[in-house]
């Protein structure tokens, strides 16, 4: 498997910060690739703050943790331009010990703390109760390991087992794909959900049940990232707990896949063309409750939901982006994944056969397109040189029978010492152990466990048996007694 920390190499031709709603051919499908495929971690920074900020006016808080080294040097500030987030996170990546965002928009007004640009020290963070909504929920399933040093490679793979668990019976229970992720030390599973910041602990049992059905004792669902204001790793940057050594590097998190139904169902839509948002309202009749630019564009409330007349409270919204790219939707919760392409649908029905783009859409989401968690490697074929005994090693008492032993089998000499070791060991039992701790009782009793690795015909039977034998005439008459 490639290290994780490797760069992957930039695309030829980069795509503008709106590529995954950038299609003018109506075609969402062909619009998702940017996302799903491997690609260099600049693009899953750019994907991730598209998905984070999808949502007119949404304003996430990007969070640096460990700056230059000191532990509690924090730095911190507010985006609601995907731009500008991604840019600020690449300039911290590599200074910092975690990049991390807000997993759900905060309250617009938290822009004034810092407009879109990081200060360091900053007085105050996002708390639980400045969160406007949940978006997204994060499963966050870590190798169990000592804190603060990165895992190795086989623990990550006991953690992205267990994702592909919870991943299957998600998918079994009609959960629509997720967004998945390595988060450099384990794996991430992203739902796109909408509830209210206070949602009676749904998102806190949801963990638990996940954890109580698909927790190992190598890997385990983190069950306390369930508040509102969670913050989760920016993905694309560099994740650096403890210091980085040949079997606990540094890694990169990345974005795994992002189905297309997540995508539609953050962004709403697609498709320019030349098309003007605010003309086409108007030509279609729809009231605009007020307009204002946006990112470069424009965005527009409207008076009716197109897709529910019976909202009329400013939920549902059109927003053009600087590229050309349309939005919709509605914030209503029954309005949940409907974007431009259904507003077309309502205002101006046979618009599809009319631009040939009919069946485009249907496939729904971009399940089994994506690539899916690295699956377990084999096995290394051959073995590793072995260094020789040094007999000078062995207990003085041992050391002529064992040398006695091997001389007459004509085996390595680590057969019968080996053997020896473990034999003898069963004799001590619990007579012998370490106390780590000065001045308490905790007493660790070692267990010996050996083996003898060979090809054929290396005399490993004759070479271990001899050395059980002192122990076993011992037994015979200890059990008679
Ligand atoms: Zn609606």
């Amino acid at each position: 498997m490639a290290p994780d920390e490797e760069r992957r190499p930039p695309k030829e031709a980069p795509q503008s910060e709106q590529s995954g709603v950038q299609a003018d051919n109506g075609n969402l499908a062909q619009t998702q690739p940017q996302c799903q495929n491997e690609h260099a971690a600049q693009d899953d920074l750019s994907c991730f703050a598209r998905l984070l900020l999808a949502e007119p006016e949404s304003v996430v808080e990007l969070r640096a943790i460990g700056i230059g080294g000191g532990k509690a040097r924090i730095c911190s500030g507010y985006f609601d331009d995907p731009g500008k987030f991604a840019a600020a996170a690449r300039d911290l990546d590599g200074r910092a010990a975690g990049i991390y965002a807000t997993l759900n928009p905060v309250a617009g007004g938290l822009l004034a703390r810092a407009n879109n640009r990081t200060v360091l020290a900053p007085p105050r963070s996002t708390s639980d109760d400045e969160i406007a909504r949940r978006r997204l929920l994060l499963v966050d399933i870590d190798p169990v390991r000592p804190s603060g040093i990165s895992a190795t490679e086989a623990e990550k793979m006991a953690a992205f087992g267990v994702a592909r668990a919870v991943c299957s019976y998600l998918d079994a229970l009609g959960f629509p794909q997720p967004i998945k992720a390595d988060s450099g030390n384990g794996a991430h599973i992203v739902l796109a959900v909408d509830l209210p910041a206070d949602d009676g602990g749904l998102v806190r049992r949801v963990l638990e049940a996940l954890a109580f059905r698909f927790d190992t004792n190598a890997a385990c669902v983190d069950q306390a990232v369930h508040n509102p204001g969670r913050l989760t790793k920016v993905y694309g940057t560099l994740a650096r707990k403890g210091d980085s050594t040949a079997d606990r590097p540094h890694r990169r998190s990345r974005l795994v896949s992002v189905p297309a139904s997540v995508l539609r169902a953050n962004a709403h839509g697609t498709a320019g063309s030349g098309l003007n948002a605010g003309q086409y309202l108007g030509r279609h009749g729809l009231a605009v409750h007020r307009s204002s630019p946006w990112q470069g564009g424009g965005k527009w409330v409207l008076e009716v939901c197109p897709f529910d007349t019976t909202h009329v409270d400013g939920a549902a919204f059109v927003v053009q982006f600087g590229n050309g790219a349309v939005a919709a939707g509605c914030h209503h919760n029954g309005c949940a994944g409907k974007g431009w392409h259904d507003l077309r649908d309502a205002v101006e029905p046979g618009w599809r056969d009319r631009a040939g783009a009919s069946g485009s859409l249907g496939s729904g989401s971009g399940r089994g397109a994506g690539e899916s968690w690295p699956e377990p490697q084999p096995l290394p074929t051959g073995l590793p040189p072995v260094l020789l005994l040094d007999t000078a090693l062995l207990p003085n008492r041992l050391r002529p029978w064992i040398e006695d032993i091997a001389a007459r089998i004509r085996c390595p000499v680590d057969f019968p010492a080996a053997a020896a070791m473990v034999a003898l060991g069963s004799v001590l039992g619990r007579k012998l152990g370490l106390r780590p701790k000065q001045r308490d009782d905790w007493l660790v009793v070692a267990n010996l466990w050996g083996g003898v690795v060979g090809r054929p015909g290396v005399l490993k039977t004759p070479g271990i048996q001899e050395t059980p034998a002192p122990p076993a005439w011992l037994e015979k008459p200890a059990k008679e007694q």
